[in-house]
């Protein structure tokens, strides 16, 4: 899409070269900010699906690909970052059309981190080490740590191309070859990105790239007998399903689901820096972030400092352009998850929370998805909108009187993805750091990111993890060998 203007047909990405759909479907992809047509995307049946596992296998069963030692498999990943960066604009503008979020986050966070995911991922190809156990004088005793063979990536739209990486990346520096099923609603940014890889010397099959609806081509996905594994990044109730359709072939899998995260604020913490953790925890990304900081959960104390603080930041955030580079509030990803949104702002009002910032459906220029920066305060912990993933800009603020009480709140949830705590006190900060169930866990900061760093579930947010040397293992199996030297 080099016109991001006018509206083009995308295909298929099968075996080195696009192609259409055999059926000849179309879907179309739409820009939320102004519901104008961005692409006619094609639409990958079982046909498709199985000419896809064909070139995958045929690439890592002898095919060039699998031929290319671990280093060179890494240089094609270097080579793909600093592509990738040398278009960063190109990308960035096709990943805020397609979702609706900022460009300031699509060029200057999401491109540079997808580079950065591919060049950290690049240098561990070579670095994939099985080990040498000790054994008597008469058997030599050693692991191998092969790729799994091909990975189904089933992916979500909130960030399109940067979810996606997490799992090509470490899968393709394994040795894997991968198939990609992006979110519908935001496909264009892996399509483009196929031919790149291409570009950096990525042979034929060993990326694959299959748009569909989610409850076809993902399901028989999870289903096929060609597949390895299965990727998933999603909601909870989706990865259920996924985990069904997979036990049929036995298939490994790994699940990033929801999250409903608690930030947790302490009378000791730097106020100004707590208000503004809060703030960016639950509005970066419009609130469609798995790891939302959507549980506010501050000491009785200082609620009412914080909650001045913060509410007057909300009520400054106002949605924009998505393409203005100044614009930190985009708009909502679809009319539909803003009828979401919605419908939970006003159970969150029935039930009684008090809505102090936001609340509403805004429009720019007469369009668009968007949706007010949102704050209840007064929330109980049995409310909708104390435990469930919104997947929105809506923070739900709860008081709490102890650090007991802090952590028993924060585990409240059937969710575990990540948290943060705010405090000047290292022995409390690594208290609830230990005593909170979740993956990631920020000290006085939110929303950071690492490719070293791994990120994952706890409880139902899934299981596996992605990022540092633990991806690694997501995508290789263990071979033991035993060599008898009596
Ligand atoms: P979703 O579960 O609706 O869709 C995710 C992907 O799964 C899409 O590609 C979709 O087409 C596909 N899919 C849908 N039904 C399927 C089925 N039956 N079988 C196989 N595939 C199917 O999620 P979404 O609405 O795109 O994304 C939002 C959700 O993703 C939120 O719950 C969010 O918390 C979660 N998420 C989690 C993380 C994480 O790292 N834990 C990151 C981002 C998003």
């Amino acid at each position: 899409m080099s016109n991001a203007e006018t509206p083009v047909a995308r295909d298929l990405f099968i075996g080195g070269s696009y192609r259409s759909a055999a059926s000849g479907k179309r879907f179309e992809t739409r820009d939320p900010a102004t519901g104008e047509l961005l692409a006619e995307v094609a639409e990958a049946g079982f046909e498709d699906l199985d000419a896809a596992v064909k070139a995958a296998r045929t690439a890592v069963e002898g095919g060039p690909w699998a031929q290319m030692t671990p280093r060179q498999r890494g240089k094609v990943l270097f080579r793909a970052a600093d592509l990738l960066m040398s278009r960063v604009d190109e990308f960035a503008r096709i990943e805020t059309r397609d979702n609706g979020k900022p460009i300031f986050e699509s060029a200057k966070i999401d491109m540079p981190a997808c580079a950065e995911a591919l060049a950290y991922f690049g240098g561990y190809a070579d670095k994939v080490y099985g080990r040498t156990l000790p054994s008597g004088t008469g058997s030599f005793l050693f692991t191998l740590r092969e790729p799994v063979g091909v990975v189904g990536a089933i992916t979500p739209w909130n960030f399109p191309l940067l979810q996606a990486m997490w799992k090509i990346a470490p899968a393709l520096a394994c040795g894997n070859a991968v198939i990609l099923k992006p979110a519908s609603l935001t496909p264009l940014t892996a399509l483009l990105f196929a031919e790149l890889l291409s570009q950096a010397g990525l042979p034929p099959g060993a990326f694959n790239v299959v748009p569909g609806p989610g409850e076809v081509i993902g399901q028989a996905m999870a289903e096929h007998p060609g597949i390895d594994k299965i990727t998933f990044t999603g909601e909870t109730e989706t990865g259920k399903k996924i985990l069904r359709a997979a036990a049929g072939t036995v298939k490994r899998v790994s699940m990033e689901l929801g999250g409903k995260s608690p930030n947790i604020v302490f009378a000791d913490a730097d106020l100004e820096a707590a208000a503004r953790g809060a703030f960016n925890g639950i509005f970066y990304g419009k609130g469609e972030v798995c790891a939302a900081g959507s549980r506010l959960l501050v000491e009785k104390s200082v609620h009412e400092a914080l909650m001045e603080k913060l509410v007057e930041r909300a009520k400054k955030a106002v949605p924009a352009d998505p393409l203005d580079p100044k614009t930190r509030l985009g708009s909502l990803v679809s009319e539909k998850q803003r009828d979401t949104v919605s419908k939970y702002v006003e159970r969150g009002v029935t039930e009684g929370a008090r809505l102090v910032a936001g609340g509403h459906k805004r429009d720019v220029g007469g369009k668009g998805a968007f949706f007010e920066a949102t704050v209840f305060d007064g929330v109980s912990p049995d409310m909708e909108i104390a435990r469930e993933e919104i997947f929105g800009p809506v923070l739900a603020t709860l008081e709490f009187g102890s650090v007991d009480e802090a952590i028993s709140l924060g585990n409240r949830v059937r969710y575990g993805l990540a948290a943060a705590v705010w405090t000047r006190d290292i022995k409390k900060a690594l208290r609830v750091a230990r005593e909170i169930q979740a993956g990631t866990v920020w000290v006085n900061t939110y929303n950071f990111y690492d490719p070293g760093l791994p990120f994952g579930g706890y409880k139902q947010s899934g299981f596996g993890r992605e990022r540092g040397e633990e991806a690694m293992h997501e995508y290789t199996q263990v071979k033991s060998v035993w060599t008898d030297l009596g």
